[in-house]
């Protein structure tokens, strides 16, 4: 099976066909800035394998949860905002907000948060 699209945003960057602002990358994630930042730290978190949203997961699968958690956590410590703290989003589907079918984790922080969010 091919883990990644030919026809993915998401998925060239991880190739390197398209360029961004690279924050961390392991054999599991890419994690790079936003470009339409909501906040200070907005950065968004891909797996290194093609999946278009959360509701897609299976057993075999949402180990990417795990990976792209984990990269947030070690990423709030080098931004050294883990104390403030920050939010971790996964949006599905139009009525959660989702403009790219490539599964992905926002993580925002560097200023308070409101709740509810819009
Ligand atoms: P979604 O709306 O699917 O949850 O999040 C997609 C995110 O990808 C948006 O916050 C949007 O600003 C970001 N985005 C879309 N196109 C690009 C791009 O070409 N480069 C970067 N760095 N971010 C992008
Ligand atoms: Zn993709």
């Amino acid at each position: 099976m091919e883990k990644l699209k030919a026809d993915c945003l998401f998925c060239k960057m991880i190739k390197k066909e398209v360029h961004c602002s690279i924050v961390k990358e392991d054999d599991k994630i890419l994690a790079f800035k936003d470009i339409n930042p909501q906040a200070p730290v907005h950065i968004i978190i891909v797996p290194k394998v093609h999946i278009d949203k959360v509701s897609d997961l299976t057993k075999d699968t949402a180990g990417v949860m795990n990976d792209m958690t984990l990269a947030a956590a070690e990423i709030a410590k080098e931004l050294k905002i883990e104390r403030d703290g920050f939010r971790l989003v996964v949006n599905c589907e139009e009525y959660g907000g989702q403009t790219i079918y490539h599964i992905h984790t926002h993580m925002l922080g560097g200023r308070r948060m409101t709740w509810p969010p819009g």
